[in-house]
């Protein structure tokens, strides 16, 4: 970096300087044009900007600023929810695909396959016994099945005569007194 350029730097950055750079900078603004006016040019628009009156803002600004925030504010909290929900959305899809093509792999598939099949067997034999153990008791399970219908049957013909009997005993009991 040579002098003018690092001159140019200080200027910029309104560099605190030490008393010798300062007498650098003296020394070369007065050789430097355009240093000089660079100088120059800053220091009057920071005075121009120290003097400018203060402008206040007009009535109702903070008010109107506060309700525009919380409008704001708001808008966010809803757009970051729609993002939420589009994210979990997205992450679900991503598992559920990935779960389908690992289940639907032809691996798996025929594993499925097989544990249905044999889920199918264990059925059958299951219901097949169950047939033969029913086919064994078949006939003694037809006459107890019989024998407690014709029981039911003769136990409500007796009790209905019986009924009917004691009835008429007591009526004609009556009519003779
Ligand atoms: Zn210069």
């Amino acid at each position: 970096m040579n002098t003018h350029e690092m001159i140019e730097k200080w200027i910029l950055e309104e560099k605190a300087l030490s008393p010798e750079e300062s007498l650098q900078m003296k020394e070369h603004l007065a050789d430097c044009h355009q240093c000089y006016c660079l100088h120059h040019n800053l220091i009057g628009s920071l005075a121009c900007i120290q003097r400018a009156p203060e402008k206040k803002p007009a009535s109702g600004f903070s008010m109107r600023w506060q309700q525009q925030m919380i409008l704001r504010t708001k808008e966010k909290e809803k757009t970051d929810i729609v993002h939420m929900i589009l994210k979990v959305s997205a992450l679900i899809s991503v598992l559920s695909i990935s779960s389908c093509i690992v289940f639907f792999s032809p691996g798996n598939l025929i594993k499925t396959a097989l544990y249905i099949s044999d889920l199918f067997k264990f059925l059958s034999a299951q219901i097949y016994q169950l047939g033969t153990v029913l086919s064994v008791f078949k006939v003694p399970l037809l006459f107890i099945g019989i024998g407690s219908i014709l029981l039911l049957v003769i136990y409500v013909i007796v009790a209905t005569l019986s009924t009917i009997t004691i009835r008429r005993i007591r009526k004609g009991a009556d009519s003779h007194e």
